[in-house]
């Protein structure tokens, strides 16, 4: 095992992952950017770098920066986390080649991943259904553009290969819009992934979103972990997030695990890994594979008692699954909430100082934040400051224990979006379940 992993992320999952590190006698490295030297997790490091200044392009993004904490620190593996680098497959070859692990996929996996076409390529050659659409990129000429998509059928939604974070997605419902919302989507992901490559899918018009948690190892042994519904989104961001999706017949959700974890030995993936689907009719159709931890890894943990950053630990260090497809029980029922610090309603980012701050807890909650009283929520980053988890044996008792918890956080200071979630928590609709990825959106349009 690893004796120091350095954790290339900052806010929750940094303290997530060093949290792992610690239970497991691991030291850690923290890197930090000037604006989060004082976090709280970087001074209960075993040792901390500053790799550069608050913009993300210049500290957590600077991967020479990165490289070189890891080289004077001695560490021998690096926990990319979520967002930042760790889906660039750059990053990944570039720390093996220095001699340090990655905790993730291989390089080539991450890259045959991130690409949205060659990653729907690659997963219909595995059996896994997806979205139908123009097979490839679009190419050049509008007339076959036009072609293409009159064979798919309007609406159809038009996608960054490099896409992310719910940007680079443009929804046609007119062949008279069709030529101008590709050139603009093309733009837009020049300009934000700097890759134009576009591709056309059928707009499903009342899909759930319900993704596949994998693990993988070295060995070609792979599992699942049954399944989250994500579909509570507004513009595409998860905000609540839950375990197991309400509705799924268990037949179904095994015959999809086992064509994820077939697919996983097939691409000879390694670690950690969610398979997104959209869910209409009782079909699921594959949109796109996120080859590291998720935000919403917490609820999966929950119901199966897993501690998935340990097991991708493990597993990067090259020890085998210790579990098999048949050891994971399933029990219970996990809900999370995303708190954001922004105004709940108009989205406007609220950084500042927490001037009180209390936090939940009881029987079936889970707090995931680096936040206290007084710390500063800096500017530059994204704007989630932590997630609380609830766990009941039903929904009913997750949903219940949830709004408890909301009800007794105090954040003062800042604004953050705890009135929306509770707001929801009493929602007709959130407690018959399985609304979809629409809902939201629709909900608040309707208060303006
Ligand atoms: P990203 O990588 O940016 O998160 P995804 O491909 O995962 O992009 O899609 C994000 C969200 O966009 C989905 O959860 C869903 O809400 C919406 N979406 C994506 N593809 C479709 C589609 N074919 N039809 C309807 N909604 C879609």
């Amino acid at each position: 095992m690893f004796e120091k992993i350095l954790i290339a992320n900052r806010g929750e999952i940094a303290l997530r992952i060093q949290r792992a590190c610690r239970e497991m006698g691991i030291k850690t490295v923290a890197v930090h950017s000037q604006a989060d030297a004082e976090a709280k997790y970087v001074k209960l490091a075993d040792e901390s770098v500053c790799i550069g200044p608050a913009p993300s392009a210049q500290s957590y993004l600077n991967i020479p920066a990165i490289i070189s904490a890891a080289e004077v620190t001695d560490a021998e593996a690096i926990h990319p986390g979520y967002g930042f680098l760790s889906e660039n497959a750059d990053f990944a070859e570039r720390v093996e080649k220095s001699g340090f692990v990655f905790i993730g996929p291989r390089s080539d996996t991450i890259r045959l991943m991130g690409d949205k076409v060659s990653a729907k390529n690659a997963m219909k050659k595995a059996g896994v259904p997806c979205v139908p659409g123009s097979n490839g990129s679009l190419p050049d000429s509008p007339e076959e553009v036009r072609a293409i998509v009159r064979a798919i059928g309007y609406p159809i939604i038009i996608k960054a290969a490099a896409g992310g974070g719910g940007r680079g997605m443009r929804v046609v419902h007119t062949e008279a819009a069709l030529s101008n919302a590709v050139i603009i989507t093309q733009n837009e992901a020049q300009a934000a992934f700097g890759n134009p490559t576009v591709y056309a899918e059928k707009y499903l018009e009342n899909p759930r979103h319900i993704e596949f948690q994998v693990l993988a190892d070295e060995h070609r042994n792979a599992i699942y972990l049954g399944e989250r519904d994500c579909s509570m989104q507004r513009r595409h961001q998860k905000i609540i997030e839950e375990a197991p999706a309400l509705g799924i017949p268990p037949r179904l959700r095994d015959k999809m695990g086992s064509r994820c974890a077939d697919a996983c030995r097939r691409i000879g993936y390694r670690g950690a890994g969610t398979f997104e689907f959209l869910f209409e009719k009782n079909e699921f159709f594959f949109i796109e594979m996120n080859t590291r931890l998720q935000v919403e890894h917490p609820v999966t943990e929950l119901i199966t008692g897993i501690d998935l950053v340990q097991a991708q630990i493990r597993i990067a260090a090259g020890e085998k699954l210790g579990i098999r497809q048949r050891d994971i029980v399933m029990r219970g029922h996990a809900i999370e909430c995303r708190i954001n610090a922004e105004d709940p309603y108009k989205l406007t980012p609220s950084a500042g100082r927490i001037t009180q701050y209390h936090a939940p807890g009881g029987p079936g909650i889970r707090v995931d934040s680096h936040i206290y009283h007084n710390y500063m929520v800096p500017p530059y980053y994204d704007s989630m400051i932590g997630k609380v988890i609830a766990y009941g044996d039903n929904r009913d008792q997750a949903i219940a224990r949830m709004r408890i918890a909301l009800s007794e956080m105090v954040i003062e200071g800042i604004k953050t979006n705890t009135p929306l979630h509770l707001d929801l928590l009493s929602d007709a609709a959130f407690l018959n379940g399985g609304t979809s990825i629409h809902y939201l959106e629709q909900k608040l349009a309707n208060y303006h």
